[in-house]
């Protein structure tokens, strides 16, 4: 069976993902804003008589860039070995989206232009002649709709023919300025033969000077060959004086522009002013923050609400099925020793965790990825970008402080969409103040244990929380941005994608697979050893006290100072590989190993206030929480990301100097006030 690769191109936001899905099978992250595909991500159409291999490269606006997302894409593009490329654009507004296309299309010989989101565009009043399109640009042309299907099959058999096609291909050939062209056809000459180069575009960047590709093509071939060398010079001086890069892309636009007037029209009555109108709202200047939190409110009312119940539930379940698998050990004549090593160790944790995180991740994900998929997280930035500019750093950061809410190391991953090193490396450091999926659900108890009797007040004081953390990523990225970051704040765009009505079967899918069931799962793979290790911890004896009561007087002085103790420093530090963790080895800590009823948050808290917790000790431990350093995989997620021992470093005790702090301050007024 013969095998090609096709590379899967697009602006972001444009359904790539939705399309590589869709043709693959595969799951990739979905959700209604730009730069989410930040990997290259693989996977296979089979075909009745052929299987393609696609390859799914992050969204990128164009091929001259300077951002370290979409320089990814073009040394791909320019480099690497494919047969073809599939470029998704979105049908609502082609015209930009072509822009990519042409870029492609000189750089790659067999093109097909997808036009995705044709119900959007039918809704829009949008007629596209595919026929005009595939004539005037020479390229097969398809529309399709991802998200419903349509079109998926003959987009299929396109990319089918694409490949297989017997024709010789042939790049597309854009008219740029004379002196440009012939600079270009002398130097692709020496790429052809020397390097094997067939494309334009490598060459336009060495005419440009451009760093990225310079560098990407030196490490590729070795140093430049001295023909190579002085053809450039040769090139380079006979342009000097010429913007190439603006003059390169003035005639790409007016390429689009001339395509898109031929074969797009618009039926101006039927298009709807909807997402200006919605807009002034969630976007205003005077309404648009308010609105924000209190739809966050919503939500974390939606969640401690709605979480008790099942938690309660969960939580008799596994203290049900903790008393059978009990009896069966003892009937299989297992040991007192073993029997509670199993039971009150490894299966009590287990219970705990499961039944007090599960419950509000399975409410609060589908609701998050909700406000994902209609298009409402940029908005979030555009809200919040007045705020980190005047922070020294990049509006952007909103984006990935959102991806924190799911998972640290995501946000650390998310933040290659930041073009400017600095700007991005303030959103790595700060990127764990964000509290994300194993220290939400952890808030949210201590919340209800300790300080909020309803629903509504619990929710309310989430959102402050909420709010707290966004004040302090900023506080905390200002000093940076003085400090060991300092340096101009660049602009930025972030689009604004329409407004889209979310698929709910898919968002619970996805969240529940993607988000919930993932995140759990690791919490029980790291639940199962916390709980055996807990269990010996507290059951070893050396000198007449437990070796868990022993790490926790060592840290007693420490954790005093902070305002909580010792076994609540001992929680914090034994859930390194995992923040879920952190109450449960708390409470057991107080019980000296047992976990009473598991996940009953009205007993927890009474062990908690037997072992002398007072209200200031409660919110000590919540900001503590809240700030302390990242879990282990978010530390190694940054070093992968930054390279350096010092950042990593840095990204440790960044937070944890903040939490510290603060915890210090609230210990020392609480005790003067209260
Ligand atoms: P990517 O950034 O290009 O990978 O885009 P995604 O695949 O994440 O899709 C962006 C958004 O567009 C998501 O909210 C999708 O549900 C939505 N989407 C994708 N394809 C279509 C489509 O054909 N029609 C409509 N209306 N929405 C779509």
């Amino acid at each position: 069976m013969s095998i090609r690769k096709i590379a899967l191109v697009g602006n972001p936001n444009v359904g790539k993902s939705t399309v590589f899905n869709a043709l693959t099978g595969m799951k990739q992250h979905t959700g209604n804003w730009s730069g989410k595909t930040v990997g290259i991500a693989k996977g296979v159409l089979k075909r009745k008589n052929s299987k393609i291999e696609l390859i799914d490269l992050p969204g990128t606006y164009s091929l001259i860039t300077d951002s370290a997302e979409e320089e990814v894409t073009r040394n791909y593009l320019c480099f690497e070995d494919f047969d073809a490329a599939v470029v998704v654009c979105d049908g609502c507004c082609l015209e930009r989206n072509l822009i990519l296309a042409l870029q492609v299309a000189q750089l790659v010989p067999r093109v097909l232009i997808c036009v995705n989101m044709m119900d959007d565009v039918r809704k829009k009043g949008i007629d596209i002649s595919f026929s005009e399109l595939s004539e005037i640009t020479g390229l097969p042309a398809v529309g399709i709709s991802a998200s419903t299907g349509e079109g998926l099959s003959e987009l299929e058999k396109a990319m089918e023919k694409l490949v297989f096609d017997e024709k010789e291909p042939e790049f597309l050939s854009i008219r740029y300025p004379k002196s440009i062209e012939k600079a270009v056809e002398h130097l692709l000459t020496v790429f052809k033969e020397r390097y094997k180069i067939k494309g334009v575009y490598p060459v336009l960047g060495f005419l440009e000077d451009e760093q990225g590709i310079i560098s990407e093509f030196i490490n590729r071939f070795g140093e430049m060959g001295e023909e190579l060398k002085t053809a450039l010079e040769r090139e380079k001086s006979a342009l000097s004086g010429t913007d190439i890069r603006e003059k390169i892309a003035a005639s790409t636009v007016f390429r689009a522009e001339e395509i898109c007037l031929s074969s797009v029209k618009f039926n101006k009555s039927r298009v709807s002013g909807r997402d200006d109108k919605i807009d002034s709202v969630l976007t205003g200047k005077i309404v648009g923050i308010p609105v924000m939190f209190i739809l966050f409110g919503f939500i974390f009312w939606l969640t401690v609400s709605g979480a008790n119940y099942p938690s309660e539930l969960l939580s008799k379940a596994f203290f049900e099925v903790g008393l059978r698998l009990e009896s069966l050990l003892r009937m299989l004549e297992i040991g007192d020793r073993m029997r509670s090593f199993m039971v009150d160790g490894v299966w009590k944790v287990l219970g705990w965790v499961v039944s007090v995180m599960l419950p509000p991740m399975a409410i609060f994900f589908p609701l998050f990825t909700i406000l994902e998929d209609v298009g409402y997280l940029p908005r979030v930035a555009f809200n919040l970008d007045r705020g980190f500019k005047s922070s020294g750093a990049c509006g952007k950061q909103a984006l990935t402080m959102c991806m924190g809410i799911g998972c640290t190391a995501v946000g650390v991953t998310g933040a290659r969409i930041i073009d400017s090193p600095r700007e991005r490396m303030i959103a790595v450091l700060t990127s764990s103040f964000m509290p994300c999926n194993g220290r939400l659900p952890a808030i949210v108890a201590i919340i209800t244990m300790f300080f909020a009797d309803s629903a509504v007040l619990g929710a309310a004081m989430m959102t402050v929380v909420l709010a707290f953390c966004v004040l302090m990523t900023l506080f905390v990225s200002k000093i940076l941005s003085k400090t060991v970051l300092k340096g101009e704040t660049t602009g930025f765009t972030i689009e604004l994608p329409p407004y889209r009505i979310p698929k709910i079967g898919k968002i619970i899918v996805r969240s529940v697979f993607d988000r919930t069931l993932r995140i759990l799962g690791r919490a029980v793979l790291v639940a199962v050893p916390a709980g055996a290790l807990i269990w010996l911890c507290s059951n070893f004896i050396i000198g007449g006290r437990t070796v868990l009561e022993i790490i926790a007087a060592v840290l007693e002085p420490v954790g005093k100072m902070l305002g909580m103790d010792g076994e609540i420093l001992c929680g914090f530090i034994l859930s390194l590989p995992a923040n879920e963790i952190a109450l449960p080895i708390m409470t057991m800590a107080y019980t000296g190993g047992e976990l009473m009823e598991m996940g009953s948050l009205a007993e927890t808290a009474e062990i908690f206030y037997s072992n002398g917790f007072t209200k200031i000790t409660a919110l000590c431990t919540g900001m503590f929480f809240l700030f302390h350093w990242p879990c282990a995989t978010s530390i190694i997620t940054i070093y992968k990301e930054t390279k350096s021992f010092k950042w990593t470093a840095l990204s440790v005790f960044v937070p944890l100097i903040t939490g510290c702090g603060l915890c210090f301050l609230i210990n020392v007024l609480g005790k003067m006030f209260l």
